[in-house]
């Protein structure tokens, strides 16, 4: 199976345009980049005014949540997480965790992700989520362990490990809650369980300044980063949810193998604050993240990334968070999976956007990064998306039901809506 597009433009993860030029896809790779290439056995696209792109990563989700999109709105933090979220959350059947990420997995590639990092309970729905739809995703199996003991969930966690360990749309990790689910203890537990499994973990640290404040009071003074570190957290490949209350003091324990995952819509939404994250960008390594459609409403990395910009620029910051940088944000999240993409060149995984930039929402082009990153509706403006040389997204069409995913996704929503809230004795 060949593809050949023709007279594209050429968008890099770094954000140089090249223009005119053909790009031959073969056994799911890219084969080659040049000027008037010609191959007989390929499928010929003519892609003149088109602009294609490596495929956008969204490094932070909870594709389940996708089922409760719209639930808990106007509510503070605690109260969308207590009192909203997690009594409905907590209730959560097999179908509704599987329905939940079919439809996240739906709407992600029709805006152009071609792979996400996950932190969700029961990886294996996910993976058949992402199996099912071709889209790629690098799993973390949550586990909670305040009350000391997580053996069984961690036994889960570890088959589920084992299980994806060689598999082409999955990549497994680990995923301890955080250091505010997890005692110390378990945090150094399973963080040794990675190292053994020879994978990463993915965890939320620093979400909250009240985080970081019980933080210090109950560990001697040490910030949430602190005691990750303590547990070893930092020495394995390491996805920081949010990171949103980083300190300058916090910059020590981290490394070029740890990624912040940012989430910029959900911070705004549910008032958390400004934190470091934007004070030390330059020291930190950021990709942009979702945090799941309970608290973003989309899994959007247009949307998350815009929104970065113009929070960073918002105070008398025009200059910085330049449309290079954003976009390198977008693109970031490659590094730091194991699918062999992100980059225009031979060898490369072929995980591409086609971008039609024509439209009344982008027209006229100036500049590409500025119609993508401020005026673009990705949805619209991704024609099609390319997965290991396999189109998941064609000519503005998802290449799977999406008409049942919808159905069956609303389906449950109206179950979990009439099993009700509860009463949950876990409190965040
Ligand atoms: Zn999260």
């Amino acid at each position: 199976m060949k593809t050949l597009f023709k007279n594209a433009n050429l968008i890099d993860e770094t954000g140089e345009v090249k223009t005119n030029l053909d790009l031959l896809v073969a056994d799911g790779v890219i084969a080659d980049i040049g000027e008037n290439l010609c191959r007989d056995d390929a499928e010929v696209i003519d892609c003149t005014d088109r602009f294609i792109t490596p495929g956008f990563v969204s490094m932070h989700c909870h594709t389940p949540m996708n089922i409760f999109k719209g639930i808990a709105e106007d509510v503070n933090i605690d109260d969308w997480f207590n009192k909203e979220l997690w009594p409905y959350e907590s209730k959560m059947q097999d179908e509704d965790i599987y329905w939940g990420a079919k439809l996240a997995c739906a709407e992600m590639i029709n805006n152009g992700v071609t792979a996400f990092a996950d932190h969700y309970f029961k990886g294996h729905l996910i993976a058949q989520a992402c199996e099912e739809t071709g889209i790629k995703g690098d799993i973390a199996w949550t586990i909670f362990g305040f009350g000391g003991d997580c053996s069984e969930e961690l036994a889960r966690a570890t088959k589920f490990c084992e299980d994806y360990k060689n598999a082409e749309l999955v990549n497994p990790r680990m995923g301890p809650h955080s250091p505010y689910m997890c005692s110390p203890a378990v945090l150094k537990e399973i963080v040794d369980k990675a190292k053994e499994l020879g994978v990463g973990i993915h965890l939320h640290v620093s979400e909250t300044k009240a985080q970081v404040d019980t933080s210090k009071e109950l560990h001697g003074g040490k910030t949430p980063f602190e005691v990750v570190n303590d547990a070893g957290g930092f020495d394995v490949p390491c996805i920081v949810g949010h990171g949103l209350w980083v300190e300058e003091e916090d910059l020590k324990y981290i490394n070029e193998k740890t990624v912040f995952a940012v989430s910029p819509k959900t911070y705004t939404k549910l008032g958390m604050g400004a934190g470091g994250l934007w004070t030390y960008k330059d020291k930190i390594n950021i990709a942009s993240g979702n945090d799941g459609s309970a608290s973003s409403n989309s899994i959007d990395v247009v949307k998350q990334m815009r929104m970065f910009a113009l929070l960073g620029k918002w105070d008398d910051n025009a200059e910085g968070f330049t449309l290079k940088e954003i976009w390198q944000y977008m693109m970031n999240g490659h590094k730091y999976l194991n699918f062999n993409s992100g980059k225009l060149q031979k060898g490369c995984a072929a995980d591409l956007n086609i971008f039609n930039l024509n439209t009344v929402a982008t027209a006229p082009v100036y500049n590409p990064l500025a119609a993508i990153i401020y005026s673009s509706v990705p949805s619209v403006n991704i024609t099609d998306v390319m997965i290991n040389g396999k189109f998941v997204k064609r000519n503005g069409k998802l290449a799977f039901d999406e008409k049942e995913i919808v159905e069956k996704a609303s389906a449950c929503a109206k179950e979990i809506y009439a099993r009700g809230r509860g009463v949950t004795k876990l409190y965040f």
